[in-house]
């Protein structure tokens, strides 16, 4: 069983050399233990904060140990009664080609249907990803029919989920990425009604000035994937008792500040800013997975992916993900 292992923490920037392979035996399996084999490694943000050895909502990924990650697979051996050999399956098996799971434990392992969803959109639009759009919206900022909601990587894994979630309540859709190419597929592919792509902007006045004509009757509903100068041009146009998703903050996720530079903007606009974890919502994730199942299912939720091919992949491709390179939900594919 060939797996990546984090080698050494890095400081600032990680680059290859923070993770390593190694190849070891794969157990016997015990009494209600399950032997699944992997199809897909999911990549994604938050284990750039795993690999700081600081204090966060989540333990630090242990180092020489396998890299912490979602996949998706099918079961290869079984000594559970509930799985069985050639079920497709969901979870945590981290960075390797094989995972043994103690399948005892509820919720470790979910059986998922591939009729009419593949595989590996459980590792996003019907999966983590599509949750977590799906609670910061439908939670959170709660769009009214009418109301303009905004989303930064407006291309990727999360953003995508959030504009066409949007627009099927109603609202109006405007994307933030980066780049034409990532723009015109948010617009044309994805149905938003408009995409703003922040690279072609030096500064927030500027940025803001694009967002005044992309939001004519200004901001309601803030998605916020990335921090920093895109959080200022918003907030500049947000409009009074408009509600703001904190979901992640890519731009400072190496050790750069992200500085507010306007917080009385909360106060003077009566804005609601809320912070969120998906993993620590699981009570809405059937709700959450039903409406994104069925959209997938019938079309009407697109998505895109770009995949990496094979496990010796993982790291560059994961170094990519933090740099924009990735278009759409990053993969490894194993098989
Ligand atoms: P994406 O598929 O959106 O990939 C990350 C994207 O972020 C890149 O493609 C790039 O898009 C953009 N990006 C990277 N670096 C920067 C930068 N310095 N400045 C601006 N943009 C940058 O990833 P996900 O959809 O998986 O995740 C999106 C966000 O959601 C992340 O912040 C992640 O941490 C967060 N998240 C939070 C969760 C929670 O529970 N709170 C759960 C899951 C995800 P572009 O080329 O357009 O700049």
């Amino acid at each position: 069983n060939r797996q990546i292992q984090l080698a050494s923490r890095p400081t600032g920037e990680p680059g290859v050399e923070n993770f390593k392979r190694v190849d070891i035996p794969i157990p016997e399996l015990s009494e209600g233990q399950v032997l699944v084999r992997h199809h897909y490694l999911s990549l994604d943000p938050y284990m750039r904060g795993r690999m700081n050895d600081s204090k966060s909502y989540a333990q630090p990924q242990p180092l020489n140990e396998v890299m912490i990650g979602g996949t998706v697979g099918e079961v290869v051996a079984s000594k559970n009664t509930h799985f069985a050999v050639g079920d497709s399956v969901v979870g945590m098996g981290g960075w390797q080609e094989y995972q043994v799971v103690d399948a005892q434990q509820r919720g470790v392992l979910q059986k998922v249907d591939t009729t009419h969803v593949p595989l590996s959109a459980y590792l996003g639009a019907v999966g983590m990803p599509g949750v977590t759009g799906w609670y910061g919206l439908v939670k959170i900022i709660d769009p009214k029919p009418g109301e303009t909601v905004v989303v930064s990587a407006a291309s990727g894994a999360v953003g995508g989920a959030v504009g066409q979630l949007a627009k099927v309540r109603g609202a109006r859709a405007v994307g933030i990425a980066g780049g034409a190419e990532k723009c015109r597929y948010v617009v044309e592919e994805l149905g938003f009604d408009d995409c703003i792509d922040y690279k072609q902007h030096q500064d927030v006045r500027s940025l803001s000035a694009a967002l005044k004509v992309a939001c004519p009757q200004g901001i309601d509903g803030y998605f916020e994937n990335v921090g920093g100068m895109i959080l200022d041009a918003v907030m500049l146009r947000a409009n009074p008792f408009s509600r703001v998703a904190m979901c992640g903050m890519i731009a400072g996720y190496n050790g750069e500040p992200i500085p507010m530079t306007a917080p009385q903007l909360i106060l003077v606009n009566r804005m609601k800013i809320e912070g969120f974890i998906v993993s620590e919502h699981m009570a809405v994730w059937p709700e959450a997975l039903k409406e994104l199942g069925t959209l997938v299912a019938t079309g009407k939720l697109k998505y895109r992916e770009t995949v990496a091919q094979g496990l010796d992949s993982a790291p560059e491709a994961f170094l990519g993900l933090l740099k924009g390179r990735n278009f759409g939900k990053q993969l490894v594919k194993l098989i």
